[in-house]
């Protein structure tokens, strides 16, 4: 077994990356530390999207059940024109994403998945998450790292994971500061109850509406008792990168007037008073992430616009390849280097798919739109290169 099988590991930062990264690492017989800037612990009420490639790792830290019992599986990924609902294109998800890559595409609450996390790491470590921590930075040496809180506190470890999220300090000091770029568009995020909207609404199927400079994506979540909403906008007016920017709604619904009535609906069905806007920046590709004894993750090291809905299924692959990189090397530097080397090249194509997808959803005719898909398939594409990926048993290389 490797020298490197039972380090001490601080992780700055308790979300949907440092957790799951936090759980595989446990597992494995680490000792790990989790400190979290937030006084509670929690997530927004939005939904996320588990594919297979998230999901493998899931079911190894012993989730993947519990997910799936509280997530809707949709049937199919649908492509549709803004205006009339007509499908562009589909491809199936369901029975076939699950028989094709042997873990199921679930669609959860990310409050209720992270609360799964938090219980399943409390299991495995009681004790291990600390609160009121907010992370400044770090001090390295042969011997240890030392992570620098902003209440004059510190935590001393082998290995430190900075799993903190884009404004991450712990990237900021490895890689020296990164210029966040606004990237013109803003993710408005809501949800309906289902209860609240007209019987049988729509399918249990992911649906993305395209149309011109924006595209909005809904499902359901929470076994289909909620619909989620994201709608994505090119907004010119004053960024601010939060998730708790509250809008007039009246802004909302101006943004997708001509929009088809099932979007209506959901608009007019919304809280008026809970709308909220969060407005997309853009980081430079980082070509190293790592020094000997400090690494990061997630969106620390990539964050991506979710126009691929991978960011959080990103940050889960990176724990799991961490933990492998760390059972495949004796000597930590060379671990870090083994884990970065596995990640840059996927996560930037995550990256750039994402980016790519901003133009591919928000064409400016439907004759454009039409185009564009007929020389594509997104399943085929997706299910060989994005789903496939099982970060669990990929080669290191
Ligand atoms: C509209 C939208 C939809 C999305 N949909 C999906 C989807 O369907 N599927 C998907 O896979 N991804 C999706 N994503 C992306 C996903 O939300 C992120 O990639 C994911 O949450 C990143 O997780 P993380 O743990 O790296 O960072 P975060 O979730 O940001 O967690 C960082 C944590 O660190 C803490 N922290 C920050 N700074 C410090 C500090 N200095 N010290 C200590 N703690 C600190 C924070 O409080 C937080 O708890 C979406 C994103 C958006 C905007």
């Amino acid at each position: 077994m490797s020298v490197l099988s039972k380090q001490k590991v601080i992780v700055a930062g308790a979300g949907l990356g440092g957790l799951s990264a936090a759980e595989c690492l446990l597992q494995d017989g680490h000792d790990v530390q989790i400190y979290e800037q937030a006084p509670q612990l929690g997530e927004i009420g939005a939904g996320i999207q588990l594919s297979a490639n998230a999901m493998h790792v899931l079911n190894h830290i012993g989730v993947g059940e519990a997910v799936s019992a509280i997530s809707v599986r949709p049937g199919a990924y649908v492509f549709r024109l803004f205006d009339t609902a007509e499908i562009i294109q589909t491809f199936s998800l369901a029975d076939d994403h699950l028989a094709l890559h042997k873990a199921p595409y679930n669609q959860a609450h990310r409050a209720d998945f992270h609360d799964l996390l938090v219980e399943r790491v409390l299991d495995l470590s009681p004790g291990c998450i600390h609160l009121n921590k907010r992370a400044t930075g770090f001090v390295e040496t042969e011997d240890g790292v030392t992570l620098k809180f902003d209440d004059e506190s510190s935590a001393s470890g082998d290995l430190l994971i900075g799993a903190d999220g884009v404004k991450s300090a712990i990237r900021d000091q490895i890689c020296g500061p990164v210029q966040a770029v606004y990237t013109g568009d803003a993710a408005w995020r809501v949800t309906v109850p289902t209860s609240d909207l007209p019987p049988n609404f729509i399918e249990e199927v992911m649906s993305v509406w395209m149309g011109p400079g924006r595209h909005a994506v809904c499902y359901y979540i929470r076994g289909g008792e909620i619909l989620n909403f994201v709608g994505a906008v090119e907004a010119d007016d004053e960024p601010d990168e939060s998730w708790t920017a509250k809008f007039p709604w009246e802004k909302f619904k101006s943004d997708f007037e001509g929009w088809n009535e099932k979007v209506q609906t959901i608009i007019d069905m919304v809280d008026h008073d809970a709308c909220y806007r969060w407005s997309m920046f853009k980081r430079p590709k980082l070509d190293f992430w790592s020094t000997s004894r400090a690494t990061i993750l997630g969106d620390a090291a990539h964050a991506t616009i979710p126009y691929l809905a991978q960011g959080a299924a990103m940050a889960i692959e990176d724990g799991a390849v961490l933990m492998r990189a760390l059972q495949q090397r004796d000597n930590l530097a060379e671990a870090l280097k083994l884990y970065e080397n596995n990640r840059i090249d996927r996560t930037a194509r995550v990256v750039e798919t994402s980016d790519a997808n901003k133009k591919l959803f928000h064409l400016n005719s439907v004759q454009e739109i039409r185009d564009a898909f007929a020389n594509r398939n997104e399943g085929d594409d997706r299910n060989e290169w994005l789903y496939s990926y099982n970060p669990l048993t990929v080669e290191l290389i």
